[in-house]
């Protein structure tokens, strides 16, 4: 049975402006840096950046106190990370510990992960990245064949790992890993999470360079890599429905609409204060979809702070967030005739570069276009 969607509007509550005030005051003086107006702001990485963001308390900052973190509301690191996004602030480094790994160690991890990495990834000073995908398990996730062997004291991993966003500069992993053989009558069983040091020996990990040059993404190969029993996070068997709940934390956020914001904003001033109606035309297309996809992203945001599921609603959002983002460099190409070059020296020729290089990832990571379609057909009862 068809079942409808639900974007209740939300208007955000007085301590967020505060704390926009505050964030955007420490971008300022980041941009004075240098650190601003990157396209695909999460993959720039800029430690020390990451390291100030941390002393200044925009780092958890809805994880308790005891563990480095602020205890704000969702709300409020909502606006911190669309405020970083739009500013194109260096965000690669802390990005994925911040937005997924920490969650997930708060949520299954033992006291001790909880005690002695949690405030580590608050300070800004460990990064983590995400091993799932792998040279043949990419959509279908659950044919991973990484595999840990039990050993004393802990586990042997063999296997190989692909598309790693940031694994070159992080501390750590979260690899998905199967602990038992594959079963055919239950396809997710067997899987498990194990927190892995990105300076183990028996791991390798060798750069995979993108469409713009650019080193983002690595493939690690574990060749009998020691993982001790404390590094296993939740239950042994149960890491796919761990897996599927850090799946929730990547889908709906600012990120998903705002990666091409940098364009946007060099497009409008590069059309200036008289534009033609065309011009006007597309520039008011543009900007009505972005002010519609905040406000689904942030209804988003507002159920998930409730407690609630909305995973329909989610998926759409990054369905249409992140088509949005591929429509700003053609239409912005439409409009403002440039020869686009990453190394120009005219900063609009360059980012519209950088953009049209991005936008074919945006609908593959985080899950596909085509898988996330039929999440959401799924989800609508249409299948
Ligand atoms: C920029 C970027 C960063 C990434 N970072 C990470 C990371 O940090 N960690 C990580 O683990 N992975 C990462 N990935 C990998 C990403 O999650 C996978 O690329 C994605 O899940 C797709 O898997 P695949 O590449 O194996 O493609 P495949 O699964 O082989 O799919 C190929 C094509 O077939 C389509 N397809 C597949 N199955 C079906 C189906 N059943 N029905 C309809 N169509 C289908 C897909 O939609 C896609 O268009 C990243 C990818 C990118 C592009």
């Amino acid at each position: 049975m068809f079942q409808g969607l639900n974007f209740p509007p939300l208007d955000l509550p007085p301590e967020c402006t505060e704390i926009r005030a505050e964030i955007r005051a420490f971008l300022a003086e980041e941009r004075k840096l240098g650190n601003a107006k990157n396209i695909e702001a999460m993959s720039r990485y800029t430690p020390e950046y990451s390291e100030r963001l941390g002393k200044a308390g925009f780092i958890g900052l809805t994880w308790p106190k005891k563990y480095g973190g602020h205890e704000r509301s969702a709300l409020e690191r909502y606006v911190v990370t669309e405020e970083m996004l739009s500013a194109g602030a260096p965000t690669g480094c802390h990005w994925i510990a911040d937005r997924q790994s920490g969650p997930l160690i708060l949520k299954f991890g033992t006291e001790e992960q909880r005690e002695t990495i949690l405030p580590k990834i608050a300070a800004g000073e460990a990064y983590f990245c995400i091993g799932m995908s792998e040279p043949n398990s990419g959509s279908d996730l659950a044919s991973v064949q990484t595999k840990a062997t039990k050993t004393d004291g802990g586990w042997l991993l063999n296997g190989t790992k692909l598309w790693t966003s940031g694994a070159h500069i992080s501390h750590y992993m979260i690899a998905l890993v199967r602990t038992s053989p594959l079963d055919e009558k239950d396809r997710h069983a067997g899987f498990s999470q194990m927190i892995i040091d990105m300076k183990s020996p028996g791991l390798e990990i060798s750069p995979v360079i993108n469409l713009s040059g650019d080193h983002h993404f690595n493939e690690e190969v574990f060749t009998d890599c020691f993982v001790p029993d404390e590094m296993v996070v939740g239950e042994v068997g149960n890491g796919w429905n761990q897996v599927m709940s850090e799946l929730g934390y990547e889908r709906s956020g600012p990120e998903r609409f705002l990666s091409t914001f940098q364009l946007f904003a060099e497009l409008v001033d590069a059309v200036g204060d008289d534009p033609s109606d065309h011009e006007a035309q597309v520039i008011g297309r543009l900007a009505a979809q972005l002010i519609v996809l905040r406000q689904m992203s942030l209804s988003v945001a507002g159920m998930l702070g409730q407690g609630l599921v909305p995973a329909n609603e989610a998926s759409i959002v990054k369905d249409l967030g992140t088509n949005y983002c591929k429509l700003v460099p053609d239409l912005s190409r439409s409009i403002m005739a440039a020869m686009p070059s990453q190394r120009s020296s005219i900063s609009y020729e360059a980012t519209l570069a950088s953009a049209i290089l991005t936008v074919p990832s945006l609908t593959i990571q985080g899950g596909s276009r085509e898988i996330l379609r039929g999440v959401i057909a799924r989800g609508l009862g249409m299948r």
